[in-house]
């Protein structure tokens, strides 16, 4: 492991876990939870929402994917799972095809709407990468399914999940943390969230966001995060991004998660920082987490876009199960964009 930086430099670390350094950062407490969750439920703040969307969902057989050997691509597979194709390499990210974002089968948010690829028609996974150990990020489930085939990348912490359900095929990194795969070299970076999968464990592992940086082509993947200054130190080391994944969705009440998920027009400022070129949105139109409608987060990014006479060409909003290419495999052969 490449180790990018002086460790005495982070205060990420406490003494049994970790914390979000910005000065900024107030952390929600048992009464702001219970405010949200509870009060604001019974008292109708918590607007209503539709029974069900009709977000389209691609017909993707997974055939070109599983042909794919050059092409840099990328397919939402739903919420924050992207396949992402690099120089030959498939890599997955928080993958989660199950019914529920939740440690029950029969209760916790359900989808909105199916994996846009089924699990049997990916193509043989060489990379996971995950951002934090929430139920619609770290999916037991899918990772069994996975097996120890695939390598799996971890921010720290997360590497006895993986023990117990059999996976010994992993790393788990620190922030600033960088490990060779292949032609990649990925680097695991700062998010501004929080962790737990129970009452007993919040923060006792690290979240993070991930660089993928290949020979000719490179990607951000956000994970989970509120608005923070880490984006635009990430931008200044690593920018500009190919292609940066941001989430938009879960972003409502924002005095309860302003702090922890950005809202669609953070996004855009999160991708002005870490000078990205192409933007896929994420976290969103799956499972229903907060207090906005699924259909919200896509509609306001829109807007924003717009408001801002921006190419909406840049920002991508895919369909279930919709794949793209990032850049055309010639265009990564010469490695010079000057020529086309
Ligand atoms: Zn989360
Ligand atoms: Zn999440």
């Amino acid at each position: 492991m490449l180790n990018g930086q002086d460790k005495s430099k982070l205060n990420h670390h406490t003494a049994n876990g970790f914390r979000n350094p910005s000065p900024e950062f107030k952390k929600n407490n048992l009464f702001d939870a219970l405010r949200w969750s509870v009060w604001e439920r019974i008292t109708g703040k918590k607007p209503e929402h539709p029974e069900n969307y009709d977000f389209p969902v691609v017909d993707n057989d997974g055939k070109f994917l599983r042909g794919n050997k050059t092409e840099y691509t990328v397919t939402w597979v739903g919420h924050s799972t992207l396949l992402v194709q690099m120089e030959g390499i498939n890599i997955l990210t928080d993958p989660i095809w199950s019914e529920r974002g939740s440690p029950f089968k029969f209760a916790g948010p359900k989808r909105y709407a199916p994996p846009g690829i089924d699990f049997d028609d990916l193509p043989e996974i060489d990379l996971v990468i995950i951002s934090h150990n929430h139920y619609d990020h770290l999916d037991k489930a899918t990772i069994k399914r996975l097996g120890n085939k695939p390598f799996y990348l971890v921010p720290l912490g997360i590497g006895g999940f993986l023990r117990d359900i059999g996976i010994t095929h992993f790393e788990e990194l620190d922030w600033w943390d960088s490990i060779k795969f292949n032609s990649l070299e990925i680097t695991c970076t700062p998010a501004q969230h929080f962790s737990g999968r129970t009452p007993f464990d919040q923060n006792k592992t690290l979240w993070a966001s991930w660089v993928v940086k290949g020979q000719g082509s490179n990607f951000y993947f956000g994970g989970d995060s509120g608005y923070f200054p880490g984006y635009k130190e990430i931008g200044k080391k690593f920018g500009p991004f190919d292609l940066v994944a941001l989430p938009i969705g879960a972003y409502m009440p924002r005095w309860f998660m302003a702090q922890v998920h950005l809202s669609p027009k953070d996004a855009l400022q999160a991708y002005i920082d870490l000078q990205g070129k192409k933007f896929i949105a994420i976290h969103w139109g799956t499972f229903d987490l907060a207090d906005e409608p699924l259909n919200n987060p896509p509609e306001v990014l829109k807007k924003e876009i717009e408001n801002r006479k921006w190419n909406s060409d840049n920002f991508w909003l895919l369909a279930h199960g919709e794949t793209r290419i990032i850049k055309p495999a010639n265009d990564l052969a010469e490695g010079t964009e000057e020529e086309l």
